[in-house]
């Protein structure tokens, strides 16, 4: 750790050191890399890959990121109850552009703050609820989302995290990369052409399994990092959270999620008889 950009993945025994994520990557699509995080809160993404991002942009990578809450619950004060949304909102494309996104490629979903419960899935928008093609949902609008920025790589907090609001994201996200790449819903776009890698960012709780990726980057690109969550001032509680990321120093860890799709020819081998048993238990039992 130090002054120099360095990545290490752990694939099997082996150990990957580059300086690039393109040198430790086996399924690197060059130009066509598109990286998408998604941020159940606008502050969760700069928290999770703050320095990440600043790197997959010296790679010439796109980095959307998409905001999923309205961030309505999250005042500190009286006097900010009903504008909160609003201030968080600037705060939240100071924070990013600081760090080199586009505005353009802040995107917000605009559900309500720590109400995600009642938008799982997909139903007819009411009035006043977040729409696309007139309907609501999680579902709906993360389908719809990655079918418009068509991203090769996903990144989301862990389901690890204790906030509800992350958990049902992350529930919601992966099923939408299968409707995404599916013929469900046409309305909501053209299907992208495969499932995008999906990693996990360390937000506020350990990973549920150990990472397999470390990025270590320059104490200017955790400086960068720092001031990028100091943007988002009405948040009284960031300092304490400011000093955690700093004495982390400037690394982060990325955890990839590995789908495990039914295979039934897994299961067969362990329904045979062994090889050492030639007779099998329960014959032997029968005939004494
Ligand atoms: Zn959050």
């Amino acid at each position: 750790m130090g002054e120099q950009i360095q990545y290490i993945r752990l694939v099997g025994n082996e150990r990957r050191i580059g300086p690039t994520l393109a040198s430790v990557s086996r399924t690197w699509q060059g130009k066509r890399e598109c990286f998408m995080f998604i941020s159940p809160h606008d502050d969760d993404a700069v928290i999770g890959a703050g320095i990440f991002m600043q790197l997959a942009m010296m790679e010439s990578v796109p980095v959307h990121i998409v905001i999923i809450t309205d961030g309505s619950q999250g005042y500190c004060s009286e006097q900010e109850k009903n504008s909160i949304g609003e201030i968080r909102r600037a705060e939240t494309f100071e924070c990013y552009q600081s760090l080199g996104v586009p505005r353009e490629n802040i995107i917000w979903l605009g559900f309500p703050d720590c109400r995600l419960s009642l938008f799982c899935g997909r139903r007819p928008a009411k009035a006043g609820e977040p729409a696309a093609a007139g309907f609501t949902g999680l579902q709906n609008a993360i389908t719809k989302t990655l079918r418009d920025i068509r991203p090769t790589q996903v990144f989301m907090p862990t389901s690890s995290d204790l906030h509800p609001d992350h958990k049902i994201v992350h529930q919601e996200t992966l099923i939408s990369l299968f409707h995404a790449a599916g013929a469900i819903w046409p309305e909501l776009g053209k299907a992208i052409d495969k499932v995008p890698w999906v990693h996990e960012m360390g937000v506020y709780c350990d990973f549920p399994e150990p990472p397999k990726l470390r990025i270590c980057a320059t104490q200017q690109h955790l400086e960068n990092k720092l001031r990028a969550i100091g943007k988002f001032k009405s948040q009284k509680q960031i300092d304490s959270l400011i000093e955690i990321v700093r004495k982390s120093g400037p690394q982060e860890y990325l955890r990839e999620l590995q789908f495990k799709l039914y295979q039934p020819r897994k299961y067969h081998d362990m329904f045979e008889e062994k090889d050492e048993m030639p007779f099998g238990r329960w014959g032997t039992e029968f005939t004494g």
